[in-house]
């Protein structure tokens, strides 16, 4: 019987308590906080919107980071956060005279590494509960209810990440952005979900870790890693998306207007890359994020998909999807929709990123080390194509020269070749 929106409950609320001001956090949405400006009218009340106290730079702060900035890049603001929160600093330097450790924190993960199996938390009566509301109301969304073993907790929450500090901190770093048949977390802690939903505070989470560094439990490059991802990134994108929106959401920069194929649904595609980490994703809600740039992402950009419905695939099948963080990541990061508000040059790459990068090739029907015929990897033609079709854009671009200096060595021929390759794989997805 409820009124199936925000505003409609909220109204409900203020009458059956004979409410005399409304207090609400900051929303995670754009569309939420416009809804919120209605909210005195429609209640008679004031309105009082207080800070989300689950982030270390307020909107405001980004504001005046951005003010006057040509380019918003991720690595300065990361340093500006680094000097004020004083973390991994010493004597106004960063530990070890390195900022960034990204460079040693891209390597393959060999055979012999074994990857850690944890068991999750065993639901509850409640959480049981809740399951079977969902199993009942929802049967016909994305996603498992089999095998659910979040926290649901701050305890059970705070204990997940202390296991992750102990145990696969000190390989994150190396590994982050390593994939594996069958491991889909590695060694990612995989607290997003707890972080953003506030069962985690991102504070803790650094101190910890640095913590682990300076106690010798972790090596600099894991610590370094782990933190930008949380006093960094996570911070910059949300910053984009409260100074961008609600243009940002609109911009389709490369002009991509594909449908999303049917299999980011289901995970039935021969490309065992996209099926795995698909697979993996509706088992778990949760995919790491080169998983997500570089095997989800990279095939919508690569063919073109649609930003909007892309969008709301991330939105709609991970745990950790918040308008605020998704956008960012999916429609600037993975799609350059944004035209290059978070990323210098779009993440385009052949099947030779994921070859290098995984396992997934050794066990897929097509051969990443082909281009041309029946049994090529559809990554590698795609992405020559993408190339061809973007020339005119990103040509001067001096992060792809290497790129453009390789196909210029390509003939007319083996361009046409390619292009036909790729639309013939393109008409297998309509
Ligand atoms: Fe993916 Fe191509 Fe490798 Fe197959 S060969 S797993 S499609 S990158």
């Amino acid at each position: 019987g409820n009124t199936g929106s925000f505003r409609g409950e909220l109204i409900r609320a203020v009458k059956r308590c004979g409410a005399r001001r409304v207090v609400v956090t900051e929303p995670g949405e754009w569309r939420i906080a416009n809804d919120i400006e209605g909210w005195p009218a429609a209640t008679g009340l004031p309105v009082e919107v207080r800070a989300d106290t689950r982030f270390l730079c307020s909107r405001a702060e980004f504001a005046d980071w951005a003010h006057d900035r040509r380019e918003l890049r991720q690595e300065h603001f990361y340093r500006m956060m680094r000097r004020r929160h004083g973390v991994l600093m010493e004597g106004g330097a960063p530990v070890s005279g390195k900022w960034n450790f990204d460079a040693d924190n891209r390597k393959r993960l060999p055979e012999s590494v074994v990857i850690p199996s944890h068991p999750g938390i065993a639901p509850d009566s409640t959480t049981n509960a809740v399951l079977d509301l969902v199993r009942q109301r929802f049967t016909n969304h994305f996603g498992a209810l089999d095998g659910f073993d979040y926290a649901v907790t701050a305890t059970d929450a705070e204990a997940i990440f202390e296991r992750f500090v102990a145990g696969e901190l000190s390989h994150f770093g190396d590994f982050q952005d390593a994939m594996r048949m069958g491991s889909p977390t590695l060694f990612h802690s995989v607290v997003s979900p707890y972080l953003n939903i506030g069962l985690l505070d991102p504070r803790r989470l650094i101190e910890r870790v640095e913590r682990a560094y300076r106690d010798g439990e972790a090596p600099l490059n894991a610590a370094e890693g782990y933190i930008r991802q949380i006093l960094g990134w996570r911070e910059y994108v949300r910053g984009i998306y409260w100074l961008r929106m609600p243009d940002y959401a609109r911009t389709n920069h490369l002009g991509a207007d594909r449908p999303l194929p049917a299999f980011y649904w289901s995970g039935d595609t021969a490309m065992r890359c996209l099926a795995e980490v698909i697979g993996d994703t509706g088992r778990l809600a949760y995919a790491h994020h080169i998983q997500r740039l570089m095997v989800t992402g990279l095939f919508a950009l690569l063919i073109g998909a649609r930003p909007d419905i892309v969008n709301r695939w991330y939105l709609e099948v991970y745990a950790d999807a918040v308008e605020w963080a998704q956008l960012p990541n999916t429609h600037g990061m993975a799609l350059h929709a944004d035209g290059g508000v978070v990323g210098s040059k779009p993440y385009a790459a052949s099947g030779r990123y994921i070859d290098r990068m995984s396992d997934y090739c050794l066990h897929c029907a097509y051969q990443v080390g082909k281009t041309l015929g029946p049994r090529a990897c559809p990554f590698n033609a795609l992405y020559w194509d993408f190339l061809i079709r973007h020339e005119g854009r990103f040509r001067r671009n001096p992060r792809m020269t290497m790129m453009y200096r390789t196909l210029d060595r390509f003939t007319d021929e083996k361009r046409s070749e390619i292009r036909n390759q790729a639309a013939a794989f393109l008409a297998t997805l309509d």
